[in-house]
């Protein structure tokens, strides 16, 4: 299970080591979205819920992970990446891996904020091809202006200041409480370092602590 801030790089680590390892990588978004996209029962919920504005209530984003991670690919272990979000989920997932008699090995990201909104401000996109930059970390070759196909680049609404903050603030006050409450939970609880590493070194470092088992 990873877990941090949004903006921490578990989501692109997540995924590095989950090819690395041959496992599943299971993200809340891309599972709510294969629902929907699905057009299935759950996903008619999902999209409903999602068309009101409304969060997807823990006992339905269970019943998705517990099924999703019951499937025959999991058999050898899977990376969650952004669930459980909250302790009710949590505490749920936690009874649940153990009666699969599944230790869990718990993987805190911890990255200051203030690097986390850096980062985030310097993002830009391109609007027809959706390249990611970064004019601190990855700038385009011509000042705003995508590589591949020199459309004008642009702030999304994900990365604006406003909506960074008020995702941090989230997460501060459902999430992250989380460590806590694995602390005592499970016997395996890593933290990660993610202030200076690219995702590529923190995969390394994920994985080594997955192989301790
Ligand atoms: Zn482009």
């Amino acid at each position: 299970m990873l877990f941090g801030a949004p903006g921490s790089g578990k989501g692109t680590a997540g995924k590095i080591v989950a090819e690395q390892l041959h496992l599943p990588h299971i993200s809340t978004g891309d599972l709510l979205r294969a629902h929907v996209a699905a057009g299935d029962e759950v996903g008619e919920k999902i999209r409903h819920l999602m068309g009101a504005g409304r969060f997807v209530a823990d006992e339905l984003v269970n019943r998705i992970f517990l099924d999703r991670t019951a499937e025959a690919d999991c058999v050898n272990g899977f990376i969650l990446d952004g669930y459980p979000r909250t302790i009710a989920q949590a505490q749920v997932l936690v009874s649940e891996l153990a009666a699969r008699r599944v230790t869990p090995v718990v993987i805190h990201l911890q990255v200051d904020y203030n690097k986390i909104t850096a980062r985030m401000a310097g993002r830009r996109t391109c609007a027809k091809c959706g390249a990611v930059y970064n004019v601190e970390s990855r700038p385009p070759k011509v000042d705003g202006k995508c590589d591949l196909d020199g459309t004008d680049l642009v702030v999304r609404e994900d990365d604006q200041e406003e909506v960074v903050s008020a995702r941090l603030a989230s997460y501060d006050r459902v999430t992250r409480p989380l460590v806590d409450y694995f602390r005592t939970a499970v016997s395996r609880l890593h933290s990660v370092d993610g202030n200076n590493a690219g995702p590529l070194e923190l995969a390394e470092r994920i994985r080594e602590l997955v192989g301790k088992a």
